[in-house]
Order: C-alpha cells, then structure tokens, then sequence
C-alpha cells in the first residue's frame, strides 16, 4: 500500500533510532556509587535509599529517550548561561586549573556534589565569592519559580544551593541561582542568603540516608497514598509496595 505520511514515519523512525542510541549509551556510562547533594532534597527518604544503593527502577520506569534529551539540553544551556554571564561582567570559574568540576566530597566519599560554578567577582552590588547554580526548565516550573522562589518552588534546588554553600564555605555571601525557560529564553534569577537551618536539616538526612542503607534498614515512606504524584512519578514504586 502507498505510504500516504513518509515524513512522520521518518521521524517516528528517527526519533525511536535516536532514544535507543542515547539509552545505550547511558546505560554504559558507569552508575553513581555516591549520594548525590543535588538529590537530598527529593521528597521522600525511601526513595533516596533506593537511589543511594542504585537499586534496579521497576520495569519500564527508566529514563526514557526524550528525558535524556532533556537532560542534555539543561546541560548545554548551563555552557550557555555561563557565556553569557562572564559576557555581562561576571568572572565566573566553572572548573578547576585541571578542569576538574568544584565539588565536595564528604563521609568517605559516601556524599559527593558538583557545582556549576563559583563567581569571583561581578558587576556592582553582586558580592563575590558567591556560589552560581543554575537550571533549565520548561515553562510551567519556570513560572512557578518566578511566582514563587527558590524555597517554596523548588525546594529540592534550595536544599541542594544550601548544601554547596555550606561544603564549599560559600555562605558568606548569597548565591546566585538562575533558570532559563526552554520554551521563551526568559532568564530567572535570584540571591540566595545562606539558609543555615536548611543545610544542617540537609546534612542530617543525608547521613541518616545513608547510615540506614549501610544498615540494611529501610526508611519510613514519605506517602501513605501511592496515588501521591510523588508515588506515581517513583521509578521505585513497585518495590516499596512489595516492601513493609
Ligand atoms: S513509592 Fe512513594 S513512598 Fe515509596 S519510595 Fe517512592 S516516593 Fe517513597
């Protein structure tokens, strides 16, 4: 039979070519054996143990090829906004002499972070050395933040800036936090004091995290409801239901 629609099944073609090519490669990119800062935060301190102790995602609940996309367009916008900022005036170092990421390394190197970048200095009234982290986000999540904050917003980022800035002894002076929006390239942007509380709250969850799954006891659910959206979103769900 004639094919009436070559054009969409290319790209049907294409595009599943592609995701089975990215999800190869990253299931060859070697798994984290650390907790990572930016994930403390998360909602629910099962679902971090099942992650610190790279426990299998329930089937068909892994990344899938349009997430990994994702991933990669935040990373290069995040070259992106750096070259816009040092264009702006910012000294801004996102590695190292040895091009090596900043970063901490804590707890025998069971808690690890990597930050986008440190400002030296910048244009009149940024206080410098301040931390810089930023995100790429769709439209809804960037209004949200515009609406709403870092803290109320997105707390997992908060939680996150708050960690670096204590391990990095970059708590003198507010970070600066940015979010690009995908969809209009409209820039957020916003100082972030040092919240001392947070990063402690942060650090403890972190070690008890930790201890717990070296322990081989299991953390309480955050949800009793496992229509939560945060249940429903869980790459770990069927496993925490087949669990006490
Ligand atoms: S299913 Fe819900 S309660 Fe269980 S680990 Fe995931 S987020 Fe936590």
């Amino acid at each position: 039979m004639m094919d009436f629609n070559p054009t969409a099944r290319l790209g049907e073609r294409v595009e599943a070519l592609i995701d089975d090519g990215l999800q190869r490669r990253a299931a060859e990119q070697s798994a984290r054996t650390y907790l990572g800062a930016s994930r403390v935060g998360v909602a629910c301190e099962r679902a971090l143990q099942f992650e610190y102790a790279q426990a299998p995602v329930d089937l068909g609940r892994g990344f899938t090829g349009r997430l990994l996309r994702i991933f990669e367009r935040g990373h290069r916008m995040e070259d992106c906004m750096a070259a816009w900022l040092r264009a702006a005036g910012f000294d801004l170092r996102t590695c190292k002499a040895d091009g090596e990421q900043f970063g901490f390394s804590v707890a025998d190197g069971r808690l690890q972070g990597h930050v986008d970048g440190v400002l030296l200095s910048g244009p009149d009234g940024f206080a410098c050395p301040a931390l810089w982290e930023m995100k790429c986000l769709g439209a809804k999540g960037w209004k949200e933040l515009q609406k709403h904050g870092l803290a109320v917003a997105k707390p997992v980022y908060a939680a996150q800036v708050a960690l670096y800035q204590a391990y990095l002894q970059l708590h003198e002076h507010p970070a600066l936090f940015t979010a690009l929006n995908a969809d209009s390239m409209e820039i957020y942007a916003e100082l972030v004091p040092f919240d001392a509380a947070l990063a402690q709250r942060m650090s403890d969850r972190a070690a008890r995290v930790i201890q717990a799954t070296e322990a081989g006891e299991l953390l309480p659910r955050a949800f009793v409801d496992p229509t939560h959206f945060e249940c429903r979103f869980c790459a770990w769900q069927d496993r925490c239901k087949s669990l006490s």
